[in-house]
C-alpha cells in the first residue's frame, strides 16, 4: 500500500488482501488524495466488530469531501476487522482475537495478529496524524468522547478542536492498541468512544463526522479554521476497559448509576440478580470517580465489563 503511487485530486477505493492460516482477509481502504501535497490523516474504524459509529462516519466523510480543495491525503480503513464485523462481535470468530490487544501484530501469527501487522505496516506507517474511531459496542454504554495521552501537546491541541462533549486524558496507554503502535512510530494520535449499544445515535455520528473534518482543517488538509463547541466535561484517568469491574457469574444486571455520574468509594453501582430476582452480587465503586462505562444489556456472562470508574473530574 503506497498512497503516493495513486493520482492526486481523486478518490481511490483500494484493498489490503492477504491470507492467514487458510483464511482470506480483505480490508477495505479508502484513499482521498488532495489536489495539493500536505499531511496525511489516517482514520480507522471497526477495530472491534460491533462498533458502528466510526464506520458510518467514514462512509459519510469520504463521500462528501472534495479532493480539489484538499492539500494532503485522507487514508481510511472503515472496517479493520471484517471477520468480527460480519459476526457482530468485539473479537474475531476466527481466533477469538481482540484486534486492539495484538498490535503491532505478526504477519505469520493468527488472523487477528496478521490484520494488526498489515494495518501497522501498510496504513499507520503513512500517517502524520492518526485517529481510531471506537464506541461502546453492542452491549455497553460509554460517553461520547475524545481520548488522548497526557503530555502529547500535538494530540491535546487536536483533542481540543475535535468538538466531543467529553475530553479524556490518559496518563498510561497499555500495549497492543492501534494507538500504542502509532505512538511507537512517533505518530500523534487520538481515539474516540461513543454510546454504542448496537445503534448509531445521530448526535454521536455528527460528533465523529464534524470532528474528523475539524481535524482535517487543523492539519491544513482542508481549508478553514476549526470552530468546535467547548467540551462539557474533562476527565483525567485510566480508560482501560480491561480494568472494568466484572464478575465470575452469569446473571441479570440492574444498574443504580447513570453514565458520567460522580460516585464515591464504596457507593453501590448495581446488583447482579438470579432468575428469581434475588441478589447474587452487589458491585460498589472501588474509588471516588466518574462512571465511564455501564454494561447496558442486562444479560451478564462471566468476565463481562460491568462498570468502569475513572479518575477525577477536572472541571
Ligand atoms: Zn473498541
Amino acid at each position: 500500500m503506497n498512497p503516493s503511487a495513486h493520482a492526486r485530486n481523486a478518490r481511490h477505493n483500494l484493498s489490503l488482501s492477504f491470507s492467514s492460516h487458510g483464511h482470506d482477509i480483505e480490508l477495505p481502504v479508502i484513499l482521498l488524495r488532495g489536489a495539493s501535497p500536505g499531511q496525511t490523516l489516517v482514520v480507522t474504524a471497526g477495530v472491534h466488530g460491533d462498533e458502528y459509529e466510526g464506520v458510518r462516519a467514514i462512509f459519510e466523510i469520504t463521500s462528501q469531501l472534495d479532493t480539489a480543495v484538499m492539500s494532503g491525503d485522507l487514508l481510511c480503513v472503515p472496517v479493520c476487522n471484517p471477520p468480527a464485523f460480519w459476526n457482530v462481535s468485539r473479537s474475531s470468530p476466527l481466533d477469538n482475537g481482540n484486534l486492539a490487544r495484538v498490535f503491532p501484530g505478526n504477519s505469520e501469527g493468527s488472523p487477528t495478529e496478521a490484520i494488526a501487522w498489515y494495518i501497522d505496516r501498510h496504513i499507520l506507517a503513512h500517517a502524520d496524524f492518526y485517529i481510531d474511531l471506537h464506541s461502546a459496542g453492542v452491549r455497553c454504554l460509554m460517553p461520547t468522547m475524545i481520548g488522548y495521552e497526557s503530555g502529547d501537546a500535538r494530540a491535546e491541541a487536536a483533542a481540543n478542536i475535535f468538538g466531543a462533549p467529553v475530553i479524556w486524558a490518559h496518563d498510561t496507554i497499555p500495549p497492543g492498541r492501534t494507538v500504542s503502535a502509532a505512538r511507537a512510530r512517533g505518530i500523534p494520535w487520538l481515539y474516540t468512544e461513543a454510546r454504542g449499544a448496537g445503534r448509531i445515535h445521530p448526535d454521536d455520528l455528527a460528533v465523529y463526522r464534524n470532528g474528523v473534518c475539524r481535524l482535517l482543517q487543523h492539519l491544513d488538509i482542508l481549508p478553514g479554521s476549526p470552530t468546535p463547541a467547548a467540551p462539557t466535561l474533562r476527565l483525567h484517568g485510566d480508560g482501560n476497559v480491561d480494568a472494568s469491574i466484572t464478575t465470575s457469574r452469569k446473571g441479570f444486571l440492574i444498574p443504580e448509576v447513570d453514565l458520567l455520574d460522580t460516585v464515591t468509594k464504596g457507593q453501590t453501582l448495581g446488583t447482579l440478580r438470579g432468575l428469581y430476582g434475588e441478589i447474587l452480587e452487589t458491585f460498589t465503586a472501588p474509588r471516588d470517580g466518574v462512571v465511564a462505562l455501564i454494561h447496558v444489556c442486562p444479560l451478564i456472562n462471566s468476565g463481562d465489563p460491568l462498570f468502569l470508574i475513572t479518575g477525577i473530574r477536572d472541571q
